[in-house]
């Protein structure tokens, strides 16, 4: 599919980082974006200088989905891309110990179910809920391909450090409902492939001690760097112009292998 064959697109997450990425280059490209992200100060801010329209979803409710997807389809028509960029990264170990006492606490329950809520379950209710739309399409490219799903994991959901449980279970849900979900929607033309990034420079990043950076940088065998987010975008759209690429995850690391911290 050529990216001037996605009348449509939605990027969730698409007010910071990744997904503000994506959404810029997809509107440069022509596409009418709408970013749907729980940040509307920077959503509303983004959206209004490429064109676009913002919604305020938060991917864990669905009443907001489903109010997100009425507003942007009235405005742009259905979607044939929807990249789902929103997400968090919460670090904390399995057991830990309390600095002053030296009690041993174990990991709650609560913060775990949360990343699960936004990283995986917030991603897979997207994409069902723009997949029905998209099937309703008429098919545009020859071999009747009608959209395009892409998800973020990260490489975390194959070499998880310590502190990730929560983000690495959540970011291999979402791997391992790549290849089930492309298959349950290649009758309708619909294809489905996840990224996972390794590091990037967004503001995920901002708080990060520069020393620690520079290791960090050191770690990635080449280039020896962080991504840019404009790299992440470019793969979005190869991924869209490709039209074999589908049940898939990617790696984007600059060939990073994380160790256990
Ligand atoms: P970011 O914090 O810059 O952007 C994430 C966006 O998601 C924010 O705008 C935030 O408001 C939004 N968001 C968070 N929870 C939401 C919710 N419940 N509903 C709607 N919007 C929500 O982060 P980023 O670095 O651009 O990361 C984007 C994705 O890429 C995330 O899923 C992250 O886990 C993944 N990732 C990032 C890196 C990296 O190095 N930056 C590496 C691997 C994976």
């Amino acid at each position: 599919m050529q990216l001037n064959q996605l009348s449509a697109a939605i990027v969730t997450g698409g007010a910071s980082g990744l997904g503000e990425a994506t959404a810029r280059r997809l509107a440069q490209a022509g596409v009418k974006v709408a970013i749907f992200d729980r940040d509307a100060e920077r959503g509303e801010a983004v959206a209004g200088e490429i064109g676009g329209v913002f919604c305020a979803v938060d991917v864990t409710d669905e009443a907001s989905i489903d109010a997100g997807l009425e507003t942007a389809r009235a405005a742009h028509g259905v979607e044939r891309l929807l990249v789902n960029c929103a997400g968090v990264a919460p670090g904390k170990r399995t057991v830990s110990k309390k600095r002053d006492t030296g009690e041993l606490v174990a990991h709650d329950v609560a913060s775990f179910r949360k990343a699960v809520e936004i990283n995986l379950i917030g991603t897979f209710a997207m994409i069902a809920k723009c997949a029905a739309g998209m099937a309703g399409l008429d098919p545009v490219t020859p071999d009747g391909g009608r959209g395009v799903v892409v998800n973020t994991a990260s490489v975390a959901a194959q070499d998880g450090q310590i502190g990730q449980a929560a983000y690495a279970a959540s970011k291999g849900g979402v791997v391992g409902l790549t290849l089930p979900v492309a298959r349950d929607l290649s009758g309708y033309g619909i294809r489905v492939v996840t990224i996972l990034p390794g590091l990037f420079e967004t503001p995920m990043f901002a708080s990060v001690p520069e020393e620690y950076r520079k290791a960090l940088e050191a770690g990635v065998p080449f280039p020896s760097r962080l991504g840019k987010p404009g790299e992440y975008a470019a793969l979005v759209a190869a991924i869209v112009e490709n039209d074999m690429l589908n049940g898939e995850t990617i790696r984007l690391d600059g060939a990073l292998r994380m160790q256990p911290k």
